[in-house]
């Protein structure tokens, strides 16, 4: 079922500022069990969410690409990888490549990624609430709670408990 990602947008705004409160408490949890917390909720959250059904990551933001993920899409598109960053990808305020344009140019109408088996790391690995040391990243899954529904849905659910 496709995800409403207009009502997702109203939302995830709405309750922003209680999750910046929220992140500010999550730095007080204990590493180990804040990683718990996170892998246990984002298995959960995917159990629901099919990322087929949203795509919104791939809408609205641009991973990083590098050189290993621009190498390897370009021996793919059989093109040299001075061609393919001619082709896709700047250089953003941190010097990181990054997509010329949103959506993303590899995405499929179905919301499938047509360059799946090669995509960048950063696309395998987001929304990144399954790794370990998720306390250097809660700023940045503080703004995923505007990009990802599974993010947002993970911090209303820890905020249940946290807030109490
Ligand atoms: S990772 Fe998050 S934003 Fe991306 S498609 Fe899946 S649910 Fe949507
Ligand atoms: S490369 Fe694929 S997974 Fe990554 S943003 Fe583009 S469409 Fe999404």
């Amino acid at each position: 079922m496709e995800i409403d990602l207009e009502n997702f947008n109203k939302e995830s705004k709405s309750e922003y500022s209680s999750h910046v409160k929220l992140r500010a408490r999550l730095r007080k949890v204990k590493p180990k069990v804040l990683d718990e917390m996170f892998e246990e909720l984002h298995e959960e959250a995917f159990r629901e969410i099919d990322c087929l059904d949203c795509a919104n990551c791939c809408k609205t933001t641009s991973p990083i690409f590098l050189n290993t993920d621009i190498d390897r899409l370009a021996k793919s598109f059989r093109m040299k990888s001075s061609a393919f960053i001619d082709e896709y990808l700047h250089r953003d305020e941190e010097g990181d490549f990054v997509l010329n344009s949103s959506p993303c140019t590899f995405l499929g109408a179905d919301n499938k990624c047509l360059v799946y088996e090669d995509r960048p790391k950063a696309c395998r690995e987001y929304p990144h609430t399954n790794r370990k040391k998720m306390h250097g990243i809660l700023e940045l899954s503080l703004k995923n709670t505007l990009v990802c529904p599974a993010v947002f849905k993970i911090f209303q659910q820890i905020g249940k408990d946290y807030r109490k």
